[in-house]
């Protein structure tokens, strides 16, 4: 480099020495010098109006202009950084032209939007499914072509762990799952999958569980009506029918509750009818069933202890909320052993409202514990024939604070006792109706 810029420096010295000698030999020597200059700087002049012709329109395919010396190698230079230029734009749009033809060859669909949600950007699976219109669509706020409100609430939630299911908006029986993530600065990428043949399966199969359980019922009642009166006539039978007797009522009761309980988790499941926007005294609903809870502890004696906080009120269904409880705390009876403690306490704070059902109890292996709301499933199944139980109640418990907004928290050991905890948000929280009087501060049982 420091070479060539010597090599320009003495190229021009001799210039403008040459024009000296030409004007020393007329006579002339400044004249000669100051020509020499003149010309050099008409040379530059020129050179410097071809780059700025070039540089005003480089895109129009022709080539860097050419000279020599120091004004050809800049040429040269300019000319080798727009080829870069270009080669290098070419293989970015090759590589757009590549996703975008990958993206529309997905069956998902696939859409970007900026911040508010204004579409800029989607594939072809995208436009089947929601019904886009690359002519008229793009720039429009994807709210106004999604109008639902659940779909707006989604989008401007930022959360996105869990997808969104909801009907297409263009074609009505596809049911679609949409995920949302968060790039660049704050835009959204959706991806719309169509789940229409899960959905229906799902459907199915609570049909059939809703349809087989109200099915068995009208039988089981007949079953366990004859068997209540041979029971209450046991005298009259021979003594080896007693035993017999004893196990298929128990069964029958058993089954009386597995029926119960599918009942009530397919209508949980199904029901969107269900309204939870009552004002619900968890404070009278827990009385209740600790009141129960201790008909069940019986010979046991556990000591139960409840203590309600000052705001014991929340907007939700009552029944939903007392099968949801009363699974907690029978569960606590069940599974903790002859004058164990059970403490429930009810909270509130900035995040909500916090139900806690704490035990003594034999405790559950960590291990099974992201399991144990899912139906049937036990974490000790040896026990389950003595406590009787259907393994439904936390599949229950979670349908419930489901409906609720809420979430389950569990907390337990082998041998340390466990500890369940409901937790409602804040918006769930409510004012005691007027004609109920300011609330006791706790209660001891
Ligand atoms: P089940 O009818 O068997 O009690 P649940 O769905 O209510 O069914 O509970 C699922 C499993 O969770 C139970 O089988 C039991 O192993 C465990 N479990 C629930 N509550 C407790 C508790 N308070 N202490 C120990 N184990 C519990």
């Amino acid at each position: 480099m420091q070479y060539k810029w010597s090599r320009y420096l003495r190229v021009i010295l001799l210039f403008l020495g040459a024009s000296t000698l030409v004007g020393l030999m007329l006579g002339y020597p400044v004249e000669g010098l100051l020509a020499g200059l003149l010309i050099y700087l008409c040379w530059t002049l020129i050179q410097a109006r071809k780059l700025y012709q070039w540089l005003s329109n480089p895109g129009a395919g022709q080539q860097a202009p050419e000279s020599i010396g120091l004004w050809g190698d800049i040429f040269d230079g300019l000319h080798k950084l727009h080829r870069n230029h270009l080669q290098a734009q070419d293989r970015l749009l090759a590589q757009v032209n590549r996703i975008q033809e990958s993206t529309n060859a997905m069956r998902d669909g696939v859409i970007m939007t900026d911040t508010r949600g204004i579409l800029e950007w989607w594939n072809g699976s995208a436009e089947y499914l929601l019904g886009l219109k690359r002519s008229t669509d793009r720039g429009q706020p994807i709210q106004n072509l999604i109008r639902s409100p659940a779909f707006k609430a989604y989008f401007d939630h930022r959360e996105y762990r869990e997808p969104l299911e909801l009907n297409s908006p263009a074609r009505p029986h596809l049911h679609l799952q949409i995920q949302m993530s968060m790039f660049g600065n704050d835009d959204r990428l959706i991806v719309v999958k169509d789940v229409t043949r899960l959905f229906q399966l799902e459907q199915m199969r609570r049909d059939f569980v809703s349809n087989v359980s109200h099915e068995m019922r009208t039988p089981l009642t007949v079953i366990s009506g004859y068997l209540e009166t041979m029971v209450d006539n046991a005298d009259q039978l021979p003594t080896r029918w007693h035993r017999a007797l004893h196990t298929m009522s128990q069964q029958s009761t058993r089954m009386e509750a597995l029926i119960t309980d599918l009942l009530l988790l397919s209508k949980l499941e199904t029901g969107d009818q269900s309204d939870t926007s009552h004002v619900v005294d968890i404070a009278e609903v827990c009385e209740g069933i600790c009141h129960d809870a201790r008909i069940l502890s019986g010979e046991a004696h556990h000591v139960i202890s409840l203590d309600m906080g000052e705001r014991h009120f929340i907007h939700g269904d009552e029944d939903q909320l007392r099968s949801a409880f009363s699974n907690l705390i029978f569960n606590a009876v069940k599974y903790t052993s002859a004058g164990g403690q059970i403490s429930v306490t009810w909270t509130t704070d900035r995040e909500g409202a916090h139900l806690s059902v704490k035990d003594t109890g034999i405790g559950i292996d960590p291990v099974h514990i992201p399991r144990l709301t899912e139906r049937f499933y036990r974490a000790d199944p040896s026990r389950h024939k003595e406590t009787g139980g259907t393994g439904l109640g936390l599949a229950i418990v979670k349908h419930v604070l489901l409906k609720h907004e809420g979430t389950l928290e569990i907390h337990s050991g082998i041998g340390d006792g466990s500890e369940f905890i409901c937790h409602f948000p804040r918006e769930r929280l409510a004012e005691p109706p007027p004609e109920r009087l300011a609330p006791e501060a706790g209660d001891e049982m």
